[in-house]
């Protein structure tokens, strides 16, 4: 048997440096601290910083007044930062900088009355996030290819869309050109919303699946990036797995598999995939992993501090 590890996959920069300010708050400050929503969506690193004290709460009443809180990486709604402010709370906004710069598109398409279609998963935080920067009344969330043919707005008039960061490049693709054929006066950001490790980890399951029997994706089932990988993998015909951790794989379905691709999404840590490859060899020991050079790992975001 022989494992393929993708080429990128793991932490982005966005999330390292989510995690490096909570880490960093936990140095210096110690606890109470509070994480308004998960700080990423991985079960096992929100799991070890609630050992460790860190407070995960989905609603800024639960903070009390002057305390720290850091906002996740997948950002917050307008609204958030100034009840933050409102309760003289200390924060942190983790939002990754690649969501921030698509806020800035919602805000400008807005103050130009431009009514726009955000596309991105309803209820995900990120998509929760973006929309309190679109004015209420020219906000329109696409989902799917279908969602196109229901909205409600002139088909002569200027549209725009911004999409959430994570989605599958390929559907993606698909629901921008319905807007276009709908809309003629469409427009977009400048460069596509969907960020470079989204991109970069997609491309590199596709890369695994022209090679192997089966893909195995580490991360959360709540994580939207992981799940299109896994996704990525099926829709080219490999059958394709995700796992939160190495318990959750049932190594009797690799019998008579030789060659597996294993990733994992932008939240997930290196350690949960090398439990997944020693249970593996623990099952198989003449189990041979093959590892490529990761092009991102100079890519770096910085660490904020506290606005005191
Ligand atoms: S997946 Fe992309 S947008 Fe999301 S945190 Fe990572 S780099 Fe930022």
């Amino acid at each position: 048997m022989e494992i393929f590890l993708a080429k990128t996959q793991g932490f982005c920069a966005g999330v390292a440096s989510a995690i490096d300010i909570v880490e960093l708050a936990l140095r210096t400050y110690g606890t109470p601290l509070y994480v308004y929503h998960d700080i990423v969506h991985n079960t096992s690193v929100v799991n070890d910083m609630r050992e460790r004290g860190v407070v995960f709460v989905e609603n800024l009443n639960d903070v009390p007044e002057g305390s720290r809180v850091i906002f996740s990486a997948h950002g917050v709604q307008p609204e958030v930062i100034s009840k933050a402010k409102a309760r003289r709370l200390k924060f942190v906004d983790a939002t990754c900088p690649l969501v921030t710069k698509v806020h800035k598109e919602a805000v400008k398409f807005s103050s130009q009355g431009i009514d726009t279609v955000l596309i991105g998963h309803a209820g995900h935080q990120e998509l929760v996030g973006t929309s309190g920067y679109v004015s209420p009344d020219l906000l329109h969330i696409v989902e799917r290819e279908t969602d196109v043919d229901k909205l409600n707005i002139d088909v002569d008039k200027t549209v725009a869309y911004i999409t959430q960061t994570t989605l599958s490049i390929d559907e993606t693709k698909g629901i921008i050109e319905k807007l276009k054929r709908r809309f003629p006066k469409l427009i977009g950001p400048l460069r596509s919303d969907i960020c470079y490790a989204t991109q970069n980890r997609q491309d590199a399951v596709k890369e695994l699946a022209k090679i192997c029997d089966v893909i195995i994706i580490c991360g959360s089932p709540h994580s939207s990036n992981s799940n299109r990988l896994r996704e990525t993998g099926e829709h080219l015909g490999v059958k394709s797995y995700i796992v939160d951790t190495a318990t959750q794989l049932d190594c009797k379905t690799l019998k008579n598999i030789n060659k597996i691709g294993l990733s994992s999404g932008a939240s997930v840590p290196r350690y949960l995939v090398d439990e997944i490859i020693e249970k593996i060899k623990t099952h198989y020991p003449e189990t041979i992993v093959h590892e490529f050079q990761n092009p991102e790992k100079n890519i770096v975001f910085p660490v904020l501090q506290f606005k005191e």
